[in-house]
């Protein structure tokens, strides 16, 4: 049974919450015990999206995703940690305590998905969901040295999953190995009608190491500034391995990438801003001393419940959406992520698939990012795909002062075949 786990101590803090009344059914997950970040809805187990306004809310209801594991027999083992509603690089912001680094535990698992990463990489489970707005299922899987893929914006339903940026965000498959993550990938895409923005369009798979055809476009922002060189060295030699499978690789260039960062900051707050507009704090979470207006409770508890970095986007994103800015900024924004759209499927045209790093260093020292906007720099060479739509993947490719480091595959919208199949012979190539 799935008891190891329980009986597994959780050295890194990957758990909000142990399900101990998880069972395994009958089907293509039966005995696996799969664990489920904390922004995904799971009927009678507690989900509060690292934060601690929602501390004690139990969900009447399963996101579809989570129905979908239980279908195939998997057992929900437990809720992963994460940044509080997603919003951060290094599972830091979570109100339940840092998670940390199974490959060093003085450093972050990286982040939004970091209990989920940290939980597959520690060994607690072989399988696990994240969600990644802006690369926070990649950039834990390049962290914590496992593989994880950003599908295509609508390939997965949304149903179920407690919105930060929904515009931008998808949930996805995190595992030790590119297999276990396409069969994942199979199982959550099942067509849903609760998501109005999912296709419908279920990914079936098996992957195929025969890539000897494709090519491969590598945009040299990818390796420009800000990049640290031995990644960049790394990523460079793993792509090489790619070359020596046969496939064609073209230099490319992504010039919208310079305005990337910004149109996801102001899309991604301004629609927190809007998302969050829901939580009051009045039937979950610790309650403040409040007996004045509702207004002023409301406040009170808003401004104690929510964490600083929530805050902080919070008041970013009503300031970009308020009268008279919202053309400055939110429309702009969009028009930008469009443009890098355009410019990833001007690229896609010619070449399959585009490869660079995930994430420009290894993972940081807890507390080493402590200015925010630094930590936003961090995003850079994920947040293109969401802007986009298109899916990515993370896939180990060695190491850099003994810290894993994660070489990323994008491909075209509904192409994750060829990026799994990409994924899978590179893994393939150096097992
Ligand atoms: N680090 C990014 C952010 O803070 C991405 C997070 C995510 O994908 N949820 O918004």
């Amino acid at each position: 049974m799935q008891d190891y786990i329980f009986e597994a101590e959780d050295t890194n803090n990957a758990f909000i919450t142990i399900n101990r009344n998880s069972v395994f059914g009958e089907g293509k997950l039966s005995g696996i015990p799969v664990a489920v970040k904390d922004n995904i809805s799971t009927k009678g187990i507690q989900t509060t999206c690292g934060s601690k306004i929602l501390k004690g809310y139990i969900p009447p209801y399963d996101a579809h995703v989570v129905t979908l594991l239980k279908n195939e027999g998997a057992a929900i083992v437990g809720k992963t940690n994460m940044d509080e509603f997603g919003m951060g690089t290094t599972t830091e912001s979570s109100a339940y305590g840092v998670t940390t680094n199974p490959c060093d535990k003085t450093r972050v698992p990286g982040g939004s998905s970091g209990g989920s990463a940290a939980a597959v990489a520690s060994g607690m489970v072989p399988m696990a969901l994240g969600s990644d707005t802006g690369g926070s299922i990649r950039c834990p899987a390049a962290f914590c040295g496992i593989t994880g893929l950003k599908p295509t914006y609508g390939r997965v339903s949304r149903y179920g999953l407690i919105a930060y940026s929904n515009s931008l965000e998808q949930i996805g498959p995190m595992a030790k190995n590119v297999t276990d993550v396409s069969t994942l990938m199979e199982i959550i895409s099942q067509p849903d009608v609760f998501d109005t923005t999912a296709y419908n369009r279920p990914y079936s798979h098996t992957p195929s190491a025969d890539i000897k055809d494709k090519k491969i476009g590598i945009p040299k922002e990818f390796f420009g500034e800000g990049v640290d060189e031995k990644v960049s060295k790394c990523v460079m030699d793993a792509i090489t391995k790619l070359e020596n499978l046969g496939v064609t690789t073209i230099e490319c260039s992504i010039p919208s990438m310079r305005y990337a960062l910004a149109a996801y900051y102001v899309t991604c707050t301004s629609e927190a801003s809007s998302n969050l507009s829901r939580f009051d704090g009045v039937r979950f979470g610790p309650k403040v001393e409040a007996k004045r207006s509702w207004h002023d409770e409301y406040r009170d508890y808003r401004g104690h419940n929510f964490g600083e970095e929530v805050i902080r986007r919070i008041l970013l994103g009503t300031f970009a959406l308020s009268a008279g800015y919202y053309g400055k900024y939110y429309a702009k924004a969009q028009v930008a992520k469009n443009n890098i759209k355009k410019d990833f499927l001007r690229i896609l045209k010619d070449v399959d698939l585009i490869a660079g790093p995930t994430m420009p260093n290894i993972a940081y020292k807890i507390g080493e990012k402590s200015d925010p906007l630094e930590m936003y720099l961090s995003d850079i060479l994920t947040v293109p795909a969401n802007l986009a739509g298109v899916p990515a993947i993370s896939v180990p490719c060695g190491k850099v002062e003994k810290m894993p480091v994660g070489l990323q595959i994008i491909g075209r919208h509904f192409d994750e075949e060829s990026v799994i199949d990409a994924a899978f012979a590179y893994e393939q190539e150096v097992a």
